[in-house]
């Protein structure tokens, strides 16, 4: 096999040092093309010294000017904002475009790529919540691949391939459930603590909070729409704490296929890279006869309405999912920064979508990114509100 070249938007995060790992583990068969990441300057620098990118990119100027600084001498471009995104995205070098920035932040980037015909690795789930529409018909007008990296999807698009779909009745994803899933009582309080400490996977925080409230599955149910052109009432969530299985295809005629593996990121990530070859990894493979217990709950929608709430957005259309996404990611903040309860994050989310204006079908990239900065400033004014104190 041929060195095939990533570019990574996001490396200095979960899944960005993870992919990093899969490239030191290929043995000469991945290098890296470009690099992108935010305010962590030093980390990229570092990355950049091993990993020797054509171009590396940073969140704003002053980083990038301590960037150059650090890699001054090595013939390593050095740009920022967002032309640096963009160019790392669309570089001309990449075989693959690693989408791992969190957030509606990686919605442009991802966009780009899409429209350059590059073959995406998609972490980014947001992207597609807020912008499925117009990123899927990118990648078919410029004849890009979408390959999906969130564990279930990428589960998901591997039982898939090759399928005929008339055989298949529905998609399942699994959900871990979160830290607070077997909690006793109310989860009023819940801290940042309790809520980023996830039983079987490690991620970025913002991740980890959504996994928590279960609006992760929200969002990753309305990724599997955009990926697999699926109909929202033929996914199902189940709960499943031990993160073994990620997901399974219920067959017409009663079987059901699942994907099991490690919970370990690198390997639907070496999935998504490799593609379509699978390549010998190094990490612990999956020993049946040690899996003490798999087991399976129905999803508690009265604890956490954040997956109905994901359900009754895409069902609205439109930008409906856009304002979801921002709400949530400001919502989700605010708890991080101790500004708001944990159970409070969703009752944000409902607020925005229940007062804000929602844009009718097939909104074009400009009403989306304007939908989600209104969404922004709803959400921060409903917590501010919920924050004022009380009078008379
Ligand atoms: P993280 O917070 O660990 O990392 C985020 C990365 O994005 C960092 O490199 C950060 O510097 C960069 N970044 C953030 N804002 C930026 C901006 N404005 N411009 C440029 N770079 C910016 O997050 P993560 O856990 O790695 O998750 C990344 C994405 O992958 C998310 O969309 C998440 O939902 C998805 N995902 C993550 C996991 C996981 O195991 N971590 C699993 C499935 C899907
Ligand atoms: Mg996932």
């Amino acid at each position: 096999m041929e060195m095939r070249r990533v570019s990574i938007l996001g490396s200095t995060g979960s899944i960005g040092e993870s992919a990093l790992d899969v490239v030191r583990a290929a043995g000469g068969r991945l290098g890296v093309a470009a690099l992108a990441a935010g305010s962590n300057w030093r980390r990229l620098a570092a990355q950049a010294r091993e990993f020797r990118p054509q171009l590396v990119t940073a969140a704003d100027d002053a980083a990038a000017r301590e960037l150059g600084r650090e890699l001054a001498g090595t013939g390593i471009r050095v740009a920022a904002g967002a032309s640096g995104l963009e160019q790392v995205a669309t570089h001309a070098a990449a075989d693959v475009v690693l989408s791992a920035i969190v957030g509606a932040a990686g919605i442009l980037p991802t966009l780009a790529a899409a429209r350059a015909g590059k073959t995406i690795a998609l972490a980014n789930k947001e992207s597609l919540v807020a912008a499925g529409g117009v990123i899927t018909a990118a990648v078919r007008d410029a004849g890009g691949l979408l390959l999906p990296v969130d564990s279930e999807h990428n589960a998901l698009f591997q039982l898939l391939s090759g399928r005929d779909r008339s055989e298949v009745r529905r998609l399942v994803l699994t959900a871990s459930g979160g830290p607070s899933f077997r909690r006793p009582g109310g989860l009023d309080d819940v801290t940042p603590e309790d809520a980023l400490r996830h039983p079987s996977w490690s991620m970025g925080a913002k991740v980890s909070i959504d996994s928590a409230t279960l609006m992760n599955k929200g969002l990753e149910v309305i990724e599997a729409h955009w990926l697999f052109g699926v109909p929202l009432e033929r996914i199902a969530v189940v709960i499943h704490p031990q993160s073994i299985v990620h997901g399974a295809i219920e067959m017409t005629d009663g079987a059901l296929l699942a994907h099991l593996s490690p919970p370990d990121m690198r390997i639907p990530i070496a999935a998504a890279l490799y593609h379509p070859q699978r390549e010998t990894l190094p990490w612990q493979h999956l020993d049946l006869a040690t899996l003490d217990r798999l087991e399976f709950f129905p999803p508690d929608h009265a604890r956490f309405p954040a997956l109905e709430l994901a359900y009754a957005a895409f069902a609205r259309g439109g930008t409906a999912p856009a304002v979801l996404n921002a709400a949530n990611e400001v919502a989700v903040q605010a708890f991080l920064d101790r500004r708001l309860r944990f159970t409070a994050i969703t009752e944000v989310v409902a607020d925005v979508l229940a007062h804000g204006t929602v844009d009718a079908a097939s909104p074009d990239i400009d009403t989306i990114m304007a939908a989600d900065a209104a969404a922004r400033e709803a959400a921060t004014a409903v917590i501010r509100g919920m924050q004022a104190p009380r009078r008379g």
